[in-house]
């Protein structure tokens, strides 16, 4: 099995989604397969992709929800990938050392040399946030796109994921939400963004920023069967956190 790093530092890079602006228009999922396909964790696997059923290996992919009924009604967006967790059983469990958390940053990665593709990764992440190439036989995931933030070649301004690059409503914010001067950890303590799934324990560095108030008055609806244990976080993102626990 595979250690955490005992020596983290302060550092914790991560995303913010912004659930209220987020249009599902795909373009971060988009953006990331094609920055992919030519990078780090090239050649992203297609299955079938003029078929029917076409899938393959995304690193970010976008789920649309209708919940509520009527006045009440809304479809929700909620893009998924890799949340880069503080306590991330996905690398503890890995038997090889393939998985790992880096100490200067936070960032959750995958050697794919030392992958042997038994899947228990995939098995450990309750977000489902792994992709298993079959191509390749290895597991791949969100890399925070770090093949872009550290890139010298590219301008300072283009030094930022892919998908945060490519939303064109800016529902995509990428920074240190270890250092609580930041921007995005300011918008997180504005916006009361929160951890998906607390319960679980992973201490996901990604946060989430719930719907702003005018759409608050929908949520009662969206929260379907109030989860006393999901309260505190309010019952719009205690009814994403029950999607992902089915
Ligand atoms: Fe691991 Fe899943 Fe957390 Fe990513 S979201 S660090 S894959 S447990
Ligand atoms: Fe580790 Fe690869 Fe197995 Fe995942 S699939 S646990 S990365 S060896
Ligand atoms: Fe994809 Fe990069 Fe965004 Fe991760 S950070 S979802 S690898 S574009």
């Amino acid at each position: 099995m595979t250690a955490l790093p005992t020596d983290r530092g302060p550092k914790a890079l991560g995303l913010v989604i912004d659930l209220d602006t987020c249009v599902g228009c795909h373009a971060c999922a988009v953006s990331c397969k094609e920055w992919n396909s030519g990078g780090h964790a090239a050649p992203l696997t297609d299955l079938d992709p003029y078929g029917a059923h076409p899938d393959g290996v995304w690193l970010n992919r976008v789920h649309s929800f209708e919940a509520g009924e009527g006045a009440n009604g809304r479809t929700v967006h909620f893009p998924r990938s890799c949340l880069h967790c503080e306590d991330a059983a996905c690398v503890t469990v890995c038997p090889t050392g393939a998985s790992f958390k880096r100490a200067e940053d936070g960032i959750v990665l995958v050697d794919e040399d030392k992958c042997i593709g038994c899947k228990l990764c995939s098995w450990a992440c309750p977000y489902g946030a792994r992709e298993f190439d079959t191509d390749a036989g290895v597991m791949k995931k969100c890399t925070l796109c770090i093949d872009r933030i550290y890139n010298e070649n590219l301008e300072e301004v283009d030094r930022v994921p892919a998908c945060v690059a490519a939303c064109p409503t800016s529902a995509r914010h990428f920074g240190d939400l270890g250092d609580p001067d930041s921007a995005v950890s300011k918008l997180v303590a504005e916006r009361g963004g929160h951890d998906l799934m607390p319960e679980m324990g992973y201490r996901p560095t990604n946060k989430y920023l719930p719907p702003r108030p005018q759409f608050t008055g929908a949520a009662p609806a969206l929260a379907l069967t109030p989860d006393p244990n999901l309260e505190p976080e309010g019952p719009f993102l205690g009814w994403v956190d029950r999607l992902f626990s089915r």
